[in-house]
This record gives structure tokens, C-alpha cells and sequence, in this order.
């Protein structure tokens, strides 16, 4: 494998570079792997420099800032002070449990440019049922979401990729009840789809859904953005549309109804080419929406100005 450069760490945001005790830490291998990224110790940790900013800013959709990627520490001012300077006015804050639920909504609750978006992941759905603990982590779900800055069930989904087959009821249970709170309390959904397309479309064609339904972290080929398109889905996209070998999710960019169309981090995971493996973060939004301009061969502010008016729409005014 060749290692790339490093970074001249002045072009990274201040933020996001390492003091001097973070570099140790990360120099000890003291540090904690993206759990989406083999092979760990060679890494490169840096956060990749600040890109252009966009002409027209645009939402992050989809981020994790209380997962720690790499040894830097960012704050929440800090990491929207950040986005914002290069055209990042705000962020949908997602949780995946019980405790990264409540910090969302305490975080939008304390930040008007953030928003939540509250939910038990598939993943973990699957483990709360072994130990019967997942009905009462879907009431207290049920409950954050009644909160004013909360907009989204999220994420929830399929995960056939890390949860085998005996935790797939489970995950079905736990998806159409934040299906049903999404409906009962009018907010959207994020949908977190990962091997899993037809049984996540034949969920959303028998229940009762949510106007708002969103393919968070796309991962389709053209059929799916098709489907997505027909029933007014909205398809979130990631940097793996930047990804070399990524050719079925570009089609699926082509086919994709523009008004449909958000773009996303999930950060710290996902970082777009060049820098993938390192860690992401919302400033790094302008490089996948740039990319998904150039490919549509769009004007960049018109691109941007869609992606605006489309996460409106979903998530309403912040
Ligand atoms: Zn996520």
C-alpha cells in the first residue's frame, strides 16, 4: 500500500490539528480506529485541509460529532465554526442509541445551526433485542423525538452487512416502529440501508411512512434511485460517490431526481477522495458536493442552492 503525503499541517483547519499531547497519543498508537476502515496502525490520522469554500452554503445532513476519530479533539463550535467558513452552515446531529440520541438533542437544543435526529441503529437493535432491552430503548426514542429541534428518526434501517441472520427480525421490529413514531410525531426518517435494498423497500412499501423518507449515505445503483425517484425518496449522498471504484452510486447520481438530492458526511467515516481513510468532519462537505456538480455537470451555486432548498424541505427551517 503506498502512504500518502501528510498534510502541511498549516492548510488544515485550526481546529482540527493535533496539539502536542494529541500527536503524542497518536505517535503511542494510543488511539481509537474508525471501526469502517481496516487495518488501523497505518493510518494516516491528519485531517485533510480546508477545501474551497462553496459558493451557495449548503447542510450537512448526516454527522456524528461525539465520535472521536484519530487522537484531535474538536468541539462543537469549533467543528461548526469550521464547516461554516467554507460554506457549512449547519448540521442534522445523528444518534444511533439511547445516550447518542439524548446528546443530539441536547447539542441542537444548545446550537441553532445543529439539529437531531434520534433513533436506535439496526445494528443495535439487534443486540438490545438479545437482551430484551430494545422496547424500552424505542419508548425513550419515542420520547426524545417529541422535541422541537428533533426533525428526523435516524438512523435506522437494515444492516445485513454486520448483523447475521438471527438479528434480522429484530431489526425489521425496530425499524418500522421508528417508522410509525416518525409518522405519529410528523418528522422524517433516515434510513441507514447497507446490504440490504430490497428488504428496506419492501419495509417502506407496507407500512405507513413518514412524507419524508431519506436514503441516508446512499449506496444504490441506478434501479434503486430509480425506485427512490417514483415514490419521492430522498437519496443522501456521501464521499463514496468520490470513490474510485464507486461507478454504480455515480449512474445512480445521473438518474437521481435532482430535487431529491442531499449530501452528507457521516463523518468521521466516509471521507471523500483524496483523503479517504483519514478522518472527515462537515468542513469536508464541499469536496462531495463539488464532485456531485462537476458530474452533473452543474453550475456549482445552482448545485448548491438545490442541495439548500431539498434539505428544507426535509428537515424545515433551522
Ligand atoms: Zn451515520
Amino acid at each position: 500500500m503506498s502512504k500518502k503525503p501528510d498534510t502541511d499541517v498549516n492548510r488544515i483547519p485550526e481546529a482540527y490539528r493535533p496539539t502536542a499531547e494529541e500527536a503524542f497519543a497518536a505517535n503511542e498508537g494510543r488511539v481509537r480506529k474508525s471501526d469502517n476502515e481496516k487495518g488501523g496502525s497505518k493510518r494516516n490520522l491528519q485531517y485533510p485541509e480546508a477545501p474551497e469554500a462553496l459558493p451557495v452554503a449548503v447542510v450537512d445532513n448526516h454527522t456524528h460529532l461525539d465520535f472521536l476519530d484519530g487522537t484531535v479533539k474538536v468541539s462543537a463550535a469549533e467543528a461548526l465554526a469550521t464547516a461554516a467558513s467554507v460554506g457549512v452552515k449547519g448540521l442534522i446531529q445523528v444518534g444511533c442509541d439511547v445516550p447518542s440520541s439524548e446528546f443530539a438533542v441536547q447539542l441542537a437544543n444548545e446550537y441553532s445551526n445543529i439539529l437531531a435526529a434520534v433513533a436506535i441503529h439496526p445494528n443495535d437493535a439487534a443486540r438490545l433485542a438479545e437482551s430484551n432491552d430494545l422496547r424500552s430503548a424505542i419508548e425513550r426514542i419515542e420520547a426524545l423525538a417529541q422535541d422541537p429541534r428533533v426533525r428526523a428518526l435516524g438512523e435506522t434501517g437494515l444492516d445485513y452487512f454486520r448483523t447475521a441472520e438471527d438479528g434480522r427480525d429484530a431489526q425489521e421490529l425496530s425499524f418500522r416502529e421508528h417508522l410509525r413514531i416518525a409518522v405519529d410525531h410528523g418528522k422524517a426518517v433516515q434510513i441507514h440501508d447497507r446490504d440490504a435494498h430490497e428488504d428496506v423497500v419492501r419495509i417502506l412499501k407496507s407500512s405507513p411512512t413518514p412524507d419524508k423518507v431519506v436514503f441516508h449515505c446512499f449506496s444504490g445503483d441506478q434501479e434503486l434511485a430509480q425506485i427512490c425517484n417514483d415514490n419521492g425518496w430522498y437519496m443522501s449522498f456521501s464521499g463514496t460517490v468520490t470513490f474510485k471504484n464507486s461507478h454504480a452510486l455515480r449512474e445512480a447520481l445521473q438518474v437521481a431526481d435532482p430535487k431529491l438530492l442531499l449530501v452528507e458526511t457521516d463523518a468521521p467515516f466516509l471521507t471523500p477522495h483524496p483523503f479517504r481513510g483519514r478522518p472527515n468532519a462537515s468542513y469536508m462537505i464541499p469536496y462531495t458536493t463539488r464532485f456531485m456538480a462537476q458530474a452533473l455537470k452543474q453550475d456549482l451555486a445552482d448545485f448548491c442552492a438545490q442541495i439548500d432548498s431539498n434539505t428544507r424541505e426535509v428537515y424545515g427551517e433551522f
